[in-house]
């Protein structure tokens, strides 16, 4: 702490001296050489996406924020800055120093804060929440509304031993039924604070519209939600208590390795880590990630390696996940796979194009597939459509830098007001048809049949997907690595049943469906296995299952 607050008075004084005019060259640029170890904003000319990707593959800290012309960089110390120069890039510098920049507006925002009425937001408030805010405020949800509401623990523990935590919230929540869900998640990255905000905040706005909005009410009858606005629990807490503000990746040290709160906030580890959005196992390995521990891209040992990432694949594995939206800052975009310009387009494209120019209108974002922006691999939205065929995005919210005044940053966009602009109805409207997709039948597929009244359920599919081809450090090219996967969830029946499933089409990189099943089994409550039924179904199909030999075993006490 102490070395940090000296560097930053170190940095004000070097950027006094070192201005230099030649970097100089946009409208709100200055003219200022950021200081040797401090974390600036820069944007660095690319004039196409090739040039975008070359500036990608170098490692460096790139952001979602691309301009005609140019993308915005974060430069942590002049070796980054060193380093575009030596691979031929030219870039201005926008904010020399951003942590000493950020601290300032958000000091500005909370003695503001302190005499504003509340926020026309859910809870009414004016500043970022802390990390301890979202354990609280979860924890009041659920004490508030227990018919609503239930807490969600994550199944692994963060590096430092942090629990993970969310909330389900359905109408009589705790029912054993076959509602579909949608999944909402934030912050894989550390630094991205607006993400947790807006879910945490579209959360609250579903428990106190239920029973008074008829599109809310009816949205919690018909479908679960599954909220949890920090995924990157170690890295947000370093982020938001200022240890590494512009902090992104996780708490991985050191590779097959635990990590202590010291390491993790040792300067000399602020640039280590895994990138979350990098380390899910379908195409990983490939393009638009990196092997090197110190890129802010690093895609971590192996697939599925961080206990992070292992919490979301095991919550969307165990449920009928229809719909997953992991929100990301900043660039005003909805993001769709694929997720490399060599992937064809996915087999759903028209629907989900269409699904994404409507979150788009609702956000005044841009609905692209993931690869216009840049190649990326191994990210949250293609690992869950390709293996469950659930329309995964990846909203990155609008603003121009990730810690900006909470009017901008989180209200406008939440609501769709002030600097939202072309916004209408903002992330909440969006959410909202989010949530119509994930309940609508047309876009997944639905089992029905009748069961004996407290027989166990269960649909499972299990198969094999592999990683791209896995780029090493020097460049060359090996196999593939395959990995198993299980995809199962359960219900107890009360006679008939209506199940809403993902399709058991499995949609492939090549643009095309591969025939796979769902099995069902029907068992008794101690796990006897009285009949089991594979059947297939495609999206917006729906299929009954002839269970009468599992009635039959039933009455055969
Ligand atoms: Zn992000």
């Amino acid at each position: 702490m102490r070395s940090r607050v000296r560097r930053v008075g170190v940095a004000f004084g070097l950027a006094a001296l070192l201005t230099v005019g030649g970097l100089s060259g946009v409208p709100g640029a200055t003219a200022q050489q950021p200081a040797p170890d401090v974390v600036s904003l820069v944007r660095v000319d690319t004039p196409t996406t090739a040039d975008v990707n070359r500036l990608v593959a170098t490692g460096a800290d790139v952001s979602e924020h691309r301009q005609p012309g140019s993308i915005e960089v974060f430069a942590h110390g002049a070796d980054d800055l060193r380093r575009l120069r030596e691979a031929g890039f030219t870039y201005q510098v926008v904010i020399p120093d951003l942590v000493a920049h950020t601290q300032r507006v958000l000091a500005e925002d909370e003695a503001r804060a302190r005499t504003m009425a509340p926020s026309p937001l859910p809870s009414g408030r004016n500043t970022y929440r802390t990390y301890a805010d979202y354990g609280t405020e979860l924890a009041g949800l659920v004490a508030e509304r227990p018919d609503l509401v239930r807490p969600i623990t994550l199944p692994h523990k963060s590096l430092l031993g942090k629990t993970v935590s969310g909330v389900e919230i359905a109408h009589d929540v705790a029912a054993s039924d076959g509602r579909p869900v949608f999944l909402l998640v934030g912050t894989h990255h550390a630094r991205e604070w607006p993400t947790a905000e807006v879910t945490m905040e579209f959360a609250i706005d579903l428990v106190r519209n239920e029973g008074v909005d008829p599109r809310i009410t009816g949205l919690l009858r018909q479908a679960r939600i599954i909220v949890v606005p920090v995924i990157n629990v170690d890295g947000y807490d370093i982020s938001r208590s200022y240890i590494h503000e512009y902090k992104r990746k996780n708490c991985r040290v050191r590779d097959g390795a635990g990590a202590t709160p010291a390491q993790c906030a040792d300067p000399d580890n602020a640039q280590v880590g895994v990138d979350l959005n990098r380390n899910y196992g379908v195409n990983w390995g490939g393009v638009g990630a990196s092997t090197n521990p110190n890129s802010q891209t690093y895609r971590g040992a192996a697939p599925f390696s961080e206990p992070e990432v292992r919490n979301v694949v095991e919550l969307v594995s165990s449920r009928q996940v229809t719909s997953l939206q992991s929100v990301h800052n900043y660039g005003s975009l909805v993001l769709r796979p694929p997720q490399q310009s060599t992937t064809p387009p996915t087999v759903d494209e028209p629907v989900y194009a269409a699904i994404g120019e409507a979150l788009g209108k609702a956000t005044g974002y841009r609905s692209i597939p993931s690869y216009q922006l840049y190649d990326t691999s191994g990210s949250t939205s293609e690992w869950a459509y390709f293996t469950t065929g659930a329309f995964s995005f990846e909203f990155e919210l609008g603003g121009n830098n990730f810690h900006i005044p909470y009017q901008q940053g989180v209200i406008d966009q939440y609501l769709g007001i002030g600097s939202a602009e072309n916004a209408d109805g903002g992330v909440r409207e969006a959410l909202l048809v989010q949530y119509e997709v994930a309940a609508n039948r047309e876009h997944h597929a639905v089992l029905t049949g009748t069961a004996p009244k407290g027989a166990r359920l269960t649909v499972e599919k299990s198969f094999t997907q592999y990683t791209a081809p896995v780029l090493r450090p020097d460049g060359t090219t090996g196999p593939r690595l395959p990995f198993p996967n299980v995809l199962t969830s359960s219900m107890t029946a009360s006679g008939a049943f209506t199940w809403d499933v993902n399709p058991s089409l499995r949609p492939d990189r090549t643009g095309h469906l591969i025939a796979e099943s769902w099995t069902l089994r029907c068992a008794r409550p101690n796990g006897k296995v009285l009949q089991e039924v594979r059947v297939m179904v495609a999206r917006g199909e729906r299929a009954t299952v002839d269970l009468s030999e599992c009635h039959r075993k039933w009455r055969r006490r």
